[in-house]
């Protein structure tokens, strides 16, 4: 397995100073997985070129040496000694850390200045095809080159391999350029070789520091980097989601056709209006919007300074970025911008950042859980987040009569898996409430149809 790192910067042999490795030497360094050498086939003033070779030993890896990270190397033949992997994450911030944190001695302007570099990955697994390297590098400002193999040059009938031979280049710096391929390597094979637990989150997010927050494929790249642990993931994707500075243009439809269908009422503002109420009356301090879409009700939650905590959350990502953008989190002054913080998550998972809260808003959100989810959001919500109060609202099905527009038998949103007549609300409600220790009661929202009741259904919970 080779990465070869070439500049045409003048003069090129500052790429020596840079790596820290003299161009007329080859040295070789031992890794806990096997050696790597780094030597220089081409070291003059308008070229230079360092290649990193590793040399992964599987047998010693079997036989126990390096003993964590045999698990992966169970059999002696496998790809692993000759492609770019998470070894090679290893190896280059083992044989090159001092580079890639950005430090040289020698020319400490050379480490801030971008300069043309072009660097070569023989081989690289991709799980996901030549478009999705392209995806990877692009929007951090590189030109890709991919040369893909076939499995077997004597028999092409067998069909083309997973490797790539891939070429990027760019004007960066050294230490940009390492970070990325530190980073981006183990994506692309998706594969660890080591146990991935707390610490690689941290690794993960102070290596993407900068660049990953609005990396288009930041999803991909952080649940690959985390090897799908999905704990991981969410918290990581949250963190993101908060460095995040310029989310990109809002084009969500998301809640259109609701919101169309309710229009006539407001009964959007009507419904923030009577929880607001609910929740302030409660008394509470720290709040939590859970399932807090775009935001709506977090800019009232805001605006009223009896909230000192308040936090959204939201399973989408994208409903979290048009939310940190209406409400301008980042232009608000900074003790307005400390109140508010946007999480991502999802309420069928326990979470630890739920806890401790006065209230929860719940408003229009678990018609979108399929049933057999909801028994998690029950205990997620009640059992573990446990606020004082929960303010929960749902469609009451029999008001969707009152809708010329909404053909029989249809849901209002699309993504709506049921609505509740009023009489299943209140028996989910309050077998929920028994259950974990909560008081309900119910109020009406919008206008009152004396057969059909109104078009949203309240229930407001109180712990004893
Ligand atoms: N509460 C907001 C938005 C309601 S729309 C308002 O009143 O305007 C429903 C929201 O619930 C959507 O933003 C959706 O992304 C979110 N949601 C759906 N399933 C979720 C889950 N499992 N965890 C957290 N949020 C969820």
């Amino acid at each position: 397995m080779l990465l070869t790192i070439s500049t045409e910067h003048k003069p090129a042999t500052d790429l020596g100073f840079l790596l820290h490795k003299h161009p007329d030497r080859f040295q070789s360094f031992d890794l806990s997985f096997g050696q790597a050498h780094v030597f220089y086939p081409e070291a003059g003033d308008d070229c230079c070129t360092a290649c990193l070779m590793l040399d992964v030993d599987p047998v010693g890896m079997v036989r126990g040496k390096g003993r964590n990270q045999s698990f992966l190397l169970s059999h002696y033949v496998n790809d692993r000694p000759y492609v770019a992997s998470s070894f090679l994450s290893v190896a280059i911030s083992q044989v090159f850390g001092t580079a890639m944190g950005g430090r040289c001695k020698d020319r400490p302007e050379l480490v801030t200045t971008p300069i043309p570099l072009t660097a070569r990955l023989d081989v690289l697994p991709v799980r996901g095809g030549e478009g999705f390297l392209h995806r990877m590098f692009e929007p951090l400002g590189y030109t890709v080159e991919a040369v893909q193999h076939s499995l077997d040059e004597q028999f092409p009938e067998w069909g083309e391999s997973p490797y790539y031979s891939a070429t990027i280049s760019g004007t960066k710096t050294l230490s940009e350029l390492l970070t990325h391929l530190y980073v981006l390597v183990p994506v692309f094979d998706n594969e660890k070789h080591y146990f991935v637990g707390e610490d690689e989150l941290e690794k993960l997010l102070s290596k993407g520091g900068g660049w990953l927050a609005s990396h288009p494929e930041k999803e991909q790249i952080t649940r690959r980097y985390l090897k799908h642990r999905s704990s991981l993931y969410r918290q990581a994707l949250a963190r993101l989601v908060e460095e995040e500075l310029e989310p990109t243009e809002d084009q969500a439809v998301s809640e259109q056709s609701e919101e169309t269908l309710e229009k006539p009422l407001s009964l959007n503002d009507q419904r923030h209006g009577v929880v607001m109420a609910a929740i302030r009356s409660s008394g509470a301090r720290q709040v939590l919007d859970v399932g807090c879409g775009e935001g709506k009700l977090l800019r009232e939650l805001l605006q009223d300074r009896q909230f000192e905590q308040i936090v959204g959350m939201d399973v989408s990502i994208r409903s979290l970025e048009i939310a940190q953008k209406r409400l301008k989190l980042d232009r608000l002054p900074e003790r307005q911008a400390e109140r508010l913080k946007l999480i991502h998550g999802s309420l069928i998972y326990r979470d630890k950042r739920l806890e401790g809260f006065d209230a929860a808003a719940v408003v229009e959100v678990i018609e979108h859980l399929d049933p057999p989810r909801l028994s998690a959001l029950e205990r997620v919500l009640f059992e573990f987040a446990r606020p004082q109060t929960i303010v929960l609202t749902t469609p009451n099905r029999e008001y969707n009569v009152m809708w010329d527009t909404l053909p029989a038998g249809q849901f209002r949103h699309a993504d709506h898996r049921f609505e509740w007549s009023r009489q299943e609300f209140q028996d989910w409600a309050n077998r929920v409430g028994e259950q974990h220790g909560y008081s309900v009661r119910f109020l009406p929202v919008g206008p009152e149809d004396e057969k059909v009741g109104s078009p949203t259904q309240m229930g407001v919970f109180e712990r004893g």
